[in-house]
């Protein structure tokens, strides 16, 4: 990083940063992926120069702590100031080969929740609809039953909007109906070639855990929980922990509710279901920060997106503030 950079935030910034309440408040934040270089078509998505100076400022400013110690500190009370968790949704194949090496560069632990049903090849239904629309070298976009006419997809900023539009608009339909739509986006973008190494191996995942990374429940097939029957859910999450186990050889302690929002995607029922499982906590996707009285099995979890150090720690400051 600009030393510049940490100057300015040693003289200006770390008065302030001092001055949060000290161990009472856990920040978890959330990321997904770490590319090899930035891609317009994942804007918000860190390469590994963002990731590097992000963990830089983790560990000079805050105190990174692993999903057990801070859980167990926030219990006893005795939480250091500052304290941030990093997790991963998904299970990319990056988090080993791009976020690994840095997490260790910074000494920084951090969890990562997988949906074991992607391992070895598979693909998440909207990565699918990424990739076919950076692939394509359609320049007009057309899909009237989604409500899509003669879009003109020549301009990165437009490509990018129609697919996250496109996204959007199936996000919520039931999942065997929402594969045949992504079939039907792809088709519509020329049936362009798909990668089938975006997710994890099994022999991935085990050289993740191996290195110290606890690795997390996030379901098999990564459904909306409130859109599939109770039984089902139990299904998912116990198959889960069977994959990762199998794959591991160690516990499987945490869970991460898929997309993540309380109330929409998991309810009161689900959060029973992850307790009387014996899981020792669960994070959502709902921005905000845990203290000694959040909910165990609903931790919320929060991404800075800032493109600078000062600001990306300013706004995990500001979010520490933030307790309801
Ligand atoms: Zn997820």
């Amino acid at each position: 990083m600009v030393q510049s950079t940490f100057n300015l935030l040693a003289t200006r910034l770390l008065p302030k940063v001092l001055s949060v309440e000290a161990g009472k408040r856990l920040s978890i934040l959330v990321y997904h992926r770490v590319l090899d270089r930035v891609d317009p078509m994942r804007p918000g998505i860190p390469d590994v120069m963002g990731f590097d100076w992000q963990m830089e400022v983790i560990t000079r400013y805050f105190q990174p702590l692993s999903m057990m110690d801070a859980l167990a500190r926030l219990d006893e009370g005795t939480l250091p100031p500052r304290s941030v968790c990093v997790t991963f949704d998904d299970g990319y194949a990056d988090n080993l080969i791009h976020a690994l090496p840095v997490l260790q560069r910074w000494n920084v632990p951090a969890t990562v929740f997988v949906s074991s049903g992607f391992l070895d090849g598979g693909r998440m239904w909207n990565d699918s609809v990424i990739e076919a629309f950076t692939a394509s070298d359609k320049t007009i976009f057309e899909l009237p039953e989604l409500g899509f006419e003669k879009v003109d997809i020549t301009k990165p900023e437009t490509r990018m909007q129609t697919c996250y539009e496109v996204i959007k608009r199936i996000k919520y339909i039931q999942p065997e109906q929402r594969l045949e739509k992504v079939s039907e986006i792809c088709k519509a973008l020329g049936s362009p070639k798909l990668p089938d190494n975006l997710m994890l191996t099994r022999d991935e995942l085990r050289l993740l855990s191996k290195a110290g990374i606890e690795i997390g429940n996030h379901t098999v097939t990564h459904p909306v929980l409130t859109a599939i029957d109770n039984q089902s859910v139990l299904r998912e999450l116990k198959d889960n922990t069977r994959d990762l186990q199998d794959v591991t050889q160690k516990p499987v302690k945490y869970f991460a509710y898929p997309n993540g929002i309380p109330n929409k995607d998991f309810n009161e029922e689900h959060k029973n279901i992850v307790k009387d499982l014996g899981f020792e906590g669960a994070v959502t996707t709902e921005w905000g920060v845990s203290s000694r009285s959040t909910d165990r099995w609903a931790l919320p979890r929060f991404t800075p997106w800032d493109k600078s150090p000062q600001r990306f720690a300013m706004r995990i400051i500001m979010n520490m503030r933030s307790l309801r």
